[in-house]
């Protein structure tokens, strides 16, 4: 535990919405082991919640002994950068932090906490990007993996070694400039290498390349008993499996070897605007239905709602009040998302996908952009959007987001029971949704990830809404009535970044893998002292 005085300090120094946050620090201590949400609240409980909170943390503090060798941080700004994620609804005061210079200081501290009785628990820290303090640990200690960075690329260029705390923007930088790259990508590139292959690493390369745990060759992984394993398919393969997609839970990846392939120069880049979704979804599905070479190598799509952003800055300055003029009148326009990659050798193919575009698809006709850009800008591109929200203050805010998969025959139950029953008909949204299909076969079932498991076809839904600390309980009871509908009506859906805190949540959510699941982490991490931010055991 940090002691009571640096913990003051971090909540007397902490942000508003971290200060809301002290109150739940309290319930915590009440009921330990659990996360707490946070809301808003009067600033006379605030008051309180701060006394109450200094009372809280008195306790004893992590001592390591000097045999370790290592320096626990638990100065209050470590403190409290580790205690938020990007989620910024919960708060999860650890004991310290730990900045490793090598694997095998990791192995000294899990090796030291799992010998007899349980003396904290751990969690490895990517970029904290988290939702709902997945990456956190309440009084135990945190790993910050962003110390081990680096990438490494081998001699025939077939893949690289990546330390597990590098950012996917740092391996397309060190790839790229030798001429290869991996070919499957999240959205934004400021996560953790670690920390997307213990989720999956999903986005518009999953149809063609899948997931980014589809696309690694082996790891280095330290268990919760501090033993340093190499895995594989071929090695240690229980190990391999469970760590990837894994939510943290048997292991710390230090190293990733990612498969690499060509690295194309540029992307074409193309939005086409629907207004019928049966025509969008229609599209979509044909197009990841393609080969490589004559189809796309991204696909996304989006939602403009009528009470929502339209953000139209990607079409041209003519187009764009006719945009909003469409969005109004239809309530919904389908925002269809590909790019194709390509470098000169290459540019002529691009000539015949861009007329099986223009020919084949069957968007408004007109309304079709498109934007020629550099293969690194392409894939960097929400750097730019958290440019400007930092800007605007608006990064740091609640996000309460749902991911979701949805199988194909039911994306038009999905489409009429939650998008336009329940998104289209609040007052206002804020943020982003995304709907895009993707091909199931290619997800590896041996994996922890979870997908829905039936159809050949799924889609990614990602109603990625920001919030207020006022509203955003608010948006959190709409997402559990976007479930609730799904659940009544037979929509098989799989959460993705998920957060439950009951048991039987999770054995649900894994179905027929909760066995192996549970059966890996006694294997594994028999003292459960690896991220326990996952709530799962
Ligand atoms: P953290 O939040 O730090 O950690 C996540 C979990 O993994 C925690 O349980 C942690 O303990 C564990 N962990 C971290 N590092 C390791 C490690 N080395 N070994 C073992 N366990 C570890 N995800 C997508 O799939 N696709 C997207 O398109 C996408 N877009 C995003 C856009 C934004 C703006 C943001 C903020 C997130 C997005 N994400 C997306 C989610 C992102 O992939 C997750 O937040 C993921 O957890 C990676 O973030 P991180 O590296 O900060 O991990």
């Amino acid at each position: 535990m940090p002691s009571s005085e640096a913990c003051k300090r971090a909540v007397l120094n902490a942000k508003p919405s971290a200060i809301k946050s002290s109150f739940a620090l309290i319930l915590y201590k009440v009921l330990p082991g659990q996360s707490v949400k946070m809301q808003a609240r009067p600033a006379a409980v605030l008051v309180a919640s701060l006394h109450a909170a200094f009372v809280c943390i008195k306790s004893s503090e992590i001592i390591l002994p000097k045999s370790l060798n290592l320096t626990l941080l638990t100065d209050p700004s470590a403190i409290s950068v580790a205690s938020h994620d990007f989620g910024n609804i919960t708060t999860v005061i650890p004991g310290g932090v730990i900045c490793p210079s090598s694997p095998v200081e990791i192995s000294r501290l899990l090796t030291y906490a799992s010998n007899g009785e349980r003396k904290f628990q751990v969690a490895a820290r990517g970029q904290g990007h988290s939702l709902m303090g997945q990456a956190g640990v309440p009084d135990g200690v945190i790993i910050n993996m962003t110390c081990l960075a680096g990438v490494v690329v081998s001699d025939d260029m077939k893949y690289a070694d990546v330390a597990g705390g590098t950012l996917w923007v740092d391996v397309l930088k060190n790839t790229a400039e030798k001429g290869v790259s991996p070919v499957s990508w999240t959205d934004y590139l400021h996560v953790s290498v670690g920390g997307t292959l213990s989720n999956a690493g999903i986005g518009g390369e999953v149809f063609r390349n899948g997931p980014q745990i589809s696309n690694v060759l082996e790891l280095d992984v330290i268990t919760g008993k501090g033993e340093m394993l190499a895995c594989s398919p071929q090695l240690n393969s229980e190990l391999f499996y469970g760590v990837l997609g894994g939510l943290g839970q048997f292991g710390i990846i230090t190293r990733a070897r990612i498969v690499l392939n060509h690295a194309p120069k540029r992307a074409k880049w193309f939005r086409m605007l629907y207004s019928d979704f049966a025509a969008f979804t229609k599209d979509q599905e044909r197009l990841i239905s393609m080969a490589n070479d004559t189809g796309v190598d991204y696909l996304e799509g989006q939602l403009f709602m009528s009470n929502g952003v339209v953000d139209t800055s990607f079409f041209p300055q003519s187009d764009q009040s006719k945009i909003a003029d469409l969005v109004k009148s239809h309530g919904i326009i389908y925002v269809l998302e590909v790019a194709k990659f390509y470098d000169d050798p290459t540019l002529p193919i691009i000539g015949q996908v861009v007329d099986m575009l223009n020919k084949t698809l069957s968007y408004l006709p007109g309304f079709i952009s498109m934007h020629d850009v550099a293969y690194f800008d392409f894939l960097n591109r929400v750097k730019a959007e958290e440019d400007k929200l930092r800007s605007l203050g608006l990064w740091e805010v609640p996000h309460p987001w749902l991911n979701l998969y949805v199988p194909k025959s039911q994306i038009l139950n999905f489409h009429n029971g939650v998008v336009k029953d329940i998104l289209l008909k609040q007052n206002s949204t804020s943020g982003l949704t995304l709907l895009y299909p993707s091909n199931r076969n290619k997800w590896d079932n041996r994996m922890s990830a979870m997908v829905t498991d039936e159809e050949d076809v799924v889609y990614i839904i990602g109603i990625l809404q920001s919030a207020t600390p006022q509203n955003v309980q608010e948006v959190e009871s709409l997402n559990d009535s976007i479930i609730r509908v799904c659940k009544d009506s037979g929509i098989k859906i799989k959460q993705y970044l998920m957060h439950y805190t009951r048991k039987e949540d999770w054995v649900e959510h894994f179905g027929t893998k909760w066995s192996d699941f549970s059966k890996r982490k006694d294997l594994f991490d028999p003292k459960k002292l690896l991220s326990p931010g996952q709530d799962i055991f």
